[in-house]
C-alpha cells in the first residue's frame, strides 16, 4: 500500500499532522497501537506555563522568544509559531472540538487534586480561572456523583476556600445506581455513557434543586458528561440555572477521549486511513538513508510505503521511547537519542525537581529530521513528545509542543508536495 505520508502514532500530534496533510489533498495513513496521552488529558492544553525558574507565565507567545535554540518552539521560530497559533482554535473547531483560551494570556485550570496550573486552551465548559482560585464570585456548589471516587470535592473546596464559600453535595440517578453495583463500573467513561437523553434532564433538575437549597452562584461538577452522540455536556449546562463548570477527574479523561475519537473520526471523514490497534514493528531504510517502507504486526509481510514518514509515537507512556537498564532508545528505527549517558542522571532524588528523562527523546535537526548514527533521515520527521528538547511537565508545554511540531512538519511536507489532481 502506497501513501504520500505515513504517520506512526495516532495521538494528538499524529492526528493534527494527518488532518493537515489530508485536508491539503494528500493520501495519508496513520498506524496507531492504542491509548495515547489524550486518554489522561486534563481537558486543557498547555503551551508554555512555567519559565525556567518555575514561575507562572502570563503571555506564552512572548515567553517563547526567550527559549533556548534547542527547544522545539525555537526550531519552529517565533514568527511561524505566532502564525500557526492563530489557526489552532479554528483547526479544532473544523473537526468539531470547541476550545477556549488565548495564546497571549494563559488562564488557570484546576487539577483533580485541587492545584492550579497555567493553561492555553480548555475544552468548552471546563472550569477556567482568570487567576488561581478565582472562578466566580459568591457561593460555589461542588456536586459529585454518589459513589464516584475519582473526583475529590474536598480538595476542590480547599483550593477555592480563600475566595469562595463552597457547599458539597452528591447526586445520583437510578441508571447510575445500576453502575454502582460494581465499584469498578464507576469510571468516568462508564458514567458518561449513562448521562444522556432524559438522564440529563433529571440531573439538571437535581442540580437546580441544590442551587435553590444552597443559594449557590456557580456549580462545579466532575467532567463525566459528554458523548459522541449529541452534546449532553452542553445541554446540561444550558439546563442548569447557574453557570456550570466541569473539573477534570482522575483518568480515564472523558474530555480527552472525546478529543481523540472526534479527531480520528474527522481524519477518516476527510479520506485518511487510520489503522487502529496496529503496531509498527520495523522499517526498511535504503542506502541513501531514506525510509522506503514500514511493517506492522497486523499487516505482516505487506509493507506500507510512502514518500514521507512522521514518527509521532509519543514518549515512554506510549512506548514511543523505551528505557532499558543501559539506555533510552527509540524502538522502530533505532534513532539517535538525546539523553544523559549515565542512568543515575536520568532522575533527581528530589521528586519535585526536574527529572532529565522527561526531556529525553529523539534528537532532531531544525526541521525535525531525526538521525541514525549521526546521519539525518531526510524523509522522516519526529513530532510531539517522542522528540527531545523540552520538559513538558516542568514547563507545562505538552499539548502545545505536540500540536505545533505536527502542524509545522505537515506544512513543511506540503511545501514540497506536488499533486496532480
Ligand atoms: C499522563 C499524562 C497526562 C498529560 N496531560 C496533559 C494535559 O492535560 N495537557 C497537556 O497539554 N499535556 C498533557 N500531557 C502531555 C502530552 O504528552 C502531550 O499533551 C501530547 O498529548 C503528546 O501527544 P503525542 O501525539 O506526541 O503522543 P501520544 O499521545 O503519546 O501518542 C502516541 C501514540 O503513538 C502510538 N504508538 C507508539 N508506538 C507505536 C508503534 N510502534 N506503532 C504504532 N503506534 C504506536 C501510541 O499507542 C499512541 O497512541 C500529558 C502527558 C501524560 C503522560
Amino acid at each position: 500500500m502506497k501513501y504520500d505520508t505515513i504517520i506512526i502514532g495516532g495521538g494528538i500530534s499524529g492526528l493534527v499532522a494527518g488532518i493537515t496533510l489530508c485536508s491539503a489533498g494528500q493520501k495519508v495513513g496513520i498506524v496507531s497501537s492504542g491509548q495515547s496521552a489524550l486518554h489522561f488529558n486534563s481537558g486543557s492544553m498547555e503551551l508554555l506555563g512555567h519559565d525556567s525558574r518555575g514561575n507562572d507565565i502570563d503571555d506564552p507567545c512572548e515567553a517563547i522568544k526567550n527559549l533556548p535554540p534547542s527547544h522545539p518552539y525555537s526550531k519552529i521560530g517565533a514568527a511561524t509559531m505566532e502564525a500557526m497559533l492563530a489557526d489552532v482554535k479554528d483547526f479544532f473547531a473544523r473537526a468539531g472540538i470547541r476550545l477556549c483560551g488565548d495564546e497571549h494570556h494563559n488562564h488557570y485550570r484546576i487539577t483533580p487534586m485541587g492545584a492550579f496550573r497555567p493553561a492555553w486552551l480548555s475544552l468548552d465548559g471546563y472550569a477556567m480561572f482568570d487567576r488561581p482560585a478565582h472562578l466566580a464570585d459568591g457561593t460555589i456548589l461542588i456536586v459529585n456523583i454518589k459513589g464516584f471516587i475519582d473526583f475529590y470535592p474536598e480538595f476542590i473546596r480547599h483550593a477555592l476556600e480563600s475566595t469562595n464559600y463552597c457547599e458539597i453535595r452528591e447526586i445520583s440517578h437510578p441508571k447510575i445506581e445500576r453502575l454502582r453495583k460494581s465499584a469498578s463500573e464507576m469510571r468516568p467513561t462508564n458514567i458518561s455513557a449513562v448521562i444522556t437523553g432524559d438522564v440529563v434532564k433529571d440531573i439538571a433538575a437535581d442540580i437546580n434543586m441544590l442551587i435553590e437549597q444552597t443559594g449557590a452562584d456557580a456549580v462545579i461538577m466532575p467532567a463525566v458528561v459528554g458523548s459522541l452522540n449529541g452534546h449532553p455536556d452542553a445541554e446540561l449546562r444550558q439546563r442548569v440555572n447557574k453557570p456550570l463548570h466541569y473539573a477534570p477527574t482522575m483518568p480515564i479523561s472523558v474530555g480527552g477521549m472525546h478529543m481523540q475519537i472526534t479527531l480520528r473520526q474527522y481524519f477518516r471523514s476527510i479520506g485518511g486511513d487510520y489503522f487502529l490497534g496496529d503496531t509498527v514493528s520495523s522499517a526498511v531504510i535504503d542506502d541513501n538513508g531514506h525510509v522506503c517502507s514500514i511493517f506492522t504486526d497486523n499487516l505482516g509481510d505487506t509493507p506500507l510505503e510512502a514518500d514521507d514518514f512522521i514518527l509521532a509515537s509519543g514518549s515512554f507512556i506510549s512506548h514511543g521511547l523505551l528505557a532499558t537498564y543501559e539506555k533510552i532508545c527509540e524502538p522502530i528505527f533505532g534513532l539517535d537519542i538525546e539523553a544523559p549517558e549515565n542512568r543515575a542522571d536520568w532522575c533527581s532524588a528530589d521528586i519535585y525537581a526536574a527529572h532529565q528523562y522527561m526531556s529525553a527523546g529523539v534528537a532532531t535537526d531544525n526541521m525535525f529530521h531525526p538521525s541514525i548514527q549521526g546521519r539525518p533521515v531526510r524523509n522522516l520527521f519526529a513530532a510531539g513528545s517522542v522528540a527531545s528538547g523540552c520538559d513538558p511537565l516542568q514547563e507545562q508545554s505538552g499539548a502545545g509542543v505536540a500540536i505545533l511540531t505536527a502542524m509545522f512538519i505537515a506544512r513543511e511536507i506540503l511545501k514540497s508536495y506536488r499533486h496532480d489532481i
